[in-house]
């Protein structure tokens, strides 16, 4: 059972964190139900180990989403509502996590190393995506298709450029040592390089995987009014006509299964020995 002290912490961070969401516009009504709800019970079963690689994943992918906005939007690629986002995308990029910090606090009152890898491996999949899209779209070149390394237009579900695939591998760089400062064993050299490389293999795989799934079977369009090639159903206030990929495979379904495949990346890495991580 969390603490009284933690459920009074936690209440004052989320409350403080959803005012600041709505002032700087992360996320839109039902995303700020939604990122309540998911942050709030991370931080109360996960504590602040869990809770702060997700404050670092909403907060940078929130400011990355306004980067240059207006240029993605002249583009066509920016997302809609100035960037807030909705809570479709919310649950897709945060549900895994939460799940796994549900179950860890259930099975041990102090958490298993493989429990934080796993959720790492979701939340670090999640950001990997969010900022190497949101920073991959400022490339000022045509993407190339993952699988058949063809150019696409901007905005192509698994378009890949080297902008997206430095920001993919950037982020364990900014999450981890986050993560590190929570642990309760403290910082140590090696514990730090662990969790890196852990953080690194899973997000960039579980990033690619989620690239890989965008251009074989998720749904793509192009706007009949702008002509752009979109993963939105509708584009220009119209419904856009279905070019190619499964309809009811959608942005918000490959990032749900990518985080599953990125946390089962994390997870088997530590369980089997592969990468050593003590963290008490
Ligand atoms: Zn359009």
């Amino acid at each position: 059972m969390p603490s009284l002290e933690l459920i009074v912490e936690a209440t004052a961070v989320m409350l403080i964190l959803m005012l600041i969401s709505i002032r700087a516009g992360f996320v839109d009504p039902g995303g700020l139900f939604s990122s309540f709800i998911i942050g709030y019970s991370i931080y109360v079963f996960g504590g602040r180990l869990f809770f702060v690689p997700l404050l670092v994943f909403y907060v940078v992918a929130g400011l990355m989403t306004k980067l240059r906005y207006e240029e993605k939007r002249l583009k066509g690629v920016a997302e809609e509502k100035l960037g807030a986002r909705g809570w479709r995308n919310v649950l897709a990029n945060g549900c895994v996590a939460a799940t796994i910090v549900y179950i860890s606090s259930c099975t041990h009152s102090i958490p298993r190393p493989e429990f934080l890898a796993a959720y790492l491996g979701a939340v670090s999949t999640a950001y990997a995506d969010t900022l190497a899209t949101e920073i991959g779209l400022l490339y000022p070149r045509e993407p190339r298709l993952i699988t058949s390394m063809k150019p696409v237009p901007t905005g192509t579900p698994g378009g890949v450029s080297p902008y997206g695939t430095a920001a993919q591998l950037l982020s364990a760089f900014t999450i981890v040592p986050a993560t590190a400062l929570f642990l309760p064993k403290g910082y140590d050299a090696a514990t730090f390089l662990n969790l890196l490389a852990i953080v690194l293999l899973s997000s960039f795989l579980g990033s690619t995987f989620d690239s890989l799934i965008g251009a074989t079977v998720q749904a793509v369009y192009r706007c009949e009014r702008c002509g752009k090639v979109t993963e939105k159903r509708t584009h220009c206030n119209a419904e856009a006509k279905h070019l190619k990929g499964f309809r009811y495979v959608d942005n918000n379904v490959v990032n749900f299964v990518a985080t599953i495949f990125g946390a089962t990346i994390a997870y088997a890495l530590v369980h089997f020995g592969l990468i050593p991580l003590e963290i008490v």
